[in-house]
């Protein structure tokens, strides 16, 4: 009778944890595969990388079908694909307080090196990861391959394009904003999310659980290391700090990012350190590739200025803006990443023993005026919503020299190629960073047709194409960058091929991309 002995222990576990306990189980015994979600790493350093899994054999229902006691997961880190040359192991708990998630930091690595790791728990083992370290500090290596990538509304389409990020074999994944949507569609998209919006914490594990169980995105995971930041949708839409766009008071909206991060922190390979503390969490960092690459990874969520120059009765962000006639867009003291993160920013920056200084973040800084003609009418929500803030980060980066910076984004949902100058309304304002925004992995855009109507009035912006989904695949040398924009034929077939729209490269030491092929 394995229900009813399960159920025993069930409620033997309840009662304990009820009494503030929680016990261990010895010999842990799962009514399916553990490893349903898989495995992930991130945030490789030169000794070591953080791996992740959650135990769930059932993505579908609340607790992932595991016993609501604390589960001994055993982890192994070897230098070979079969797991004969183990060189790093440990045991950890996974425990229902945090949704049995595992973030381990494995140590006493050898720097830039492919790794391969497994989890264990009772009888069952997870799929083999495979993963790598950085390059010790100040050596310089020939080269960093990564994806860049953001926005997978799982509604949307199929996850396709993370398999042939896999077959790029890139060494880092970058993700940058919407992990997860909490909303749904009412159209006949080709998936459904089969459940409303998220507000409780249990609601959003499982929405992660839901994402996470798609083979594409698990492949892409357990292929390399990833570093992330996220965007709104990861707790709700166009939120500032704690203000939602939907008129929720407060302390409910607290309530809800509290729910929302630590969810999101359960379901991803990060430090942990990085563990939440109520409604807080750090995940802005910096990310060191030897001697050629810094990433400075933000957060321009959680610390942002709400946003501004609203019609009557709207909140979030808007696009009805004329920013022309809007005088508190230009208030100096609002701010898209908070004054703390602004100065760490700029610390990171000016210390960088960096080739490149790449900024990993969620949203194009480069000026997008939707107004053909005079005037200009931009999306509050994003950079164009924060001029004054954005003017302090390029001034920034020009005034004190900072090395090949290139911003990565996302959000928006198409590819942008731009130049990025401190005035981009000044024709002479010159070139001082190169800006990458990738596509989005599945979320729909606007028809390219809008797209070319206000190309002519944003000339900084070298290259734009809305009408694919897909990623931005990268080779970073001393010498160069170069950006392949990979586009997925369509998302609405699950096996559809992905090609090359267009590549750019940026010279070491000259500002701006320029199209190669
Ligand atoms: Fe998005
Ligand atoms: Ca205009």
């Amino acid at each position: 009778m394995p229900n009813r002995r399960r159920f025993l222990r069930t409620l033997a576990a309840l009662a304990a944890a009820a009494a503030g306990i929680v016990p261990t189980a010895t010999r842990p015994r799962f009514v399916g595969d553990p490893f349903r979600l898989g495995v992930a790493s991130g945030y490789p350093l030169p000794g070591g990388v953080v791996l992740w899994t959650r135990l769930v054999v059932d993505p579908r229902v609340p607790g992932g079908g595991i016993d609501p006691v604390a589960v001994p997961v055993r982890w192994e880190v070897a230098r070979d694909e079969a797991m004969r040359d183990i060189v790093s192991s440990g045991t950890a708990a996974a425990t229902p307080a945090w949704a049995h998630s595992v973030h381990v930091l494995a140590s006493g690595l050898e720097p830039s090196r492919w790794y391969w790791y497994r989890f264990t728990a009772g009888d069952a083992r997870s799929p083999i990861g495979r993963t790598r370290t950085a390059p010790a500090a100040g050596v310089l290596p020939a080269s960093l391959r990564f994806a860049v990538a953001s926005c997978q509304h799982y509604e949307h389409g199929f996850f396709s394009a993370w398999r042939h990020v896999v077959a790029d074999a890139p060494d880092l994944v970058a993700f940058l904003g919407d992990y997860i949507y909490e909303g749904s569609v009412t159209w006949a998209a080709p998936r459904k999310h089969r459940a409303s919006s998220p507000h409780t914490l249990e609601e959003y594990r499982l929405r992660h659980a839901l994402y996470k169980s798609d083979p594409d995105l698990a492949a892409a995971h357990a292929a390399c290391p990833w570093i992330v930041t996220w965007d709104d949708h990861e707790v709700s839409n166009d939120y500032a700090a704690d203000r939602p766009d939907n008129g929720m008071p407060r302390d409910a909206f607290l309530a809800r990012r509290a729910a929302a991060y630590r969810a999101y922190y359960e379901h991803m390979p990060l430090p942990p350190e990085m563990r939440p503390d109520g409604p807080a969490m750090r995940i802005h960092t910096v990310l060191d590739w030897g001697a050629l690459a810094r990433f400075a990874i933000l957060d321009g969520r959680q610390y942002r200025s709400v946003q501004v120059c609203l019609h009557e009765g709207q909140t979030g962000g808007s696009s009805t803006a004329d920013v022309d006639d809007c005088a508190a867009l230009r208030d100096p003291r609002r701010t898209m990443l908070g004054l703390e993160q602004e100065r760490w920013l700029e610390s990171a920056l000016a210390t960088s023993p960096a080739c490149w200084n790449l900024l990993a973040q969620q949203t194009p800084l480069a000026q997008l005026d939707q107004k053909p003609g005079p005037g200009r009418r931009v999306w509050t929500d994003g950079w164009d919503g924060y001029p004054v803030a954005r003017r302090r980060l390029l001034d920034f980066l020009a005034g004190q020299r900072i090395a090949n910076p290139v911003t990565l984004a996302g959000d928006v949902h198409m590819f942008i190629v731009s130049d990025l100058k401190p005035d981009f309304d000044d024709p002479a304002s010159p070139v001082v960073a190169s800006e990458f925004c990738g596509t989005s992995i599945t979320s729909g855009a606007w028809p390219q047709e809008t797209v070319e109507r206000v190309l002519p009035e944003n000339p900084h912006i070298r290259f734009a194409n809305s009408a694919f989904r897909g990623y931005i695949r990268v080779q970073l040398g001393p010498e160069r960058l170069r950006a392949d924009l990979r586009a997925m034929q369509t998302v609405r077939t699950p096996d559809a091929p992905c090609s090359t729209l267009a590549s750019f490269v940026v010279e070491d030491g000259r500002p701006g991309p320029h199209r190669t092929a």
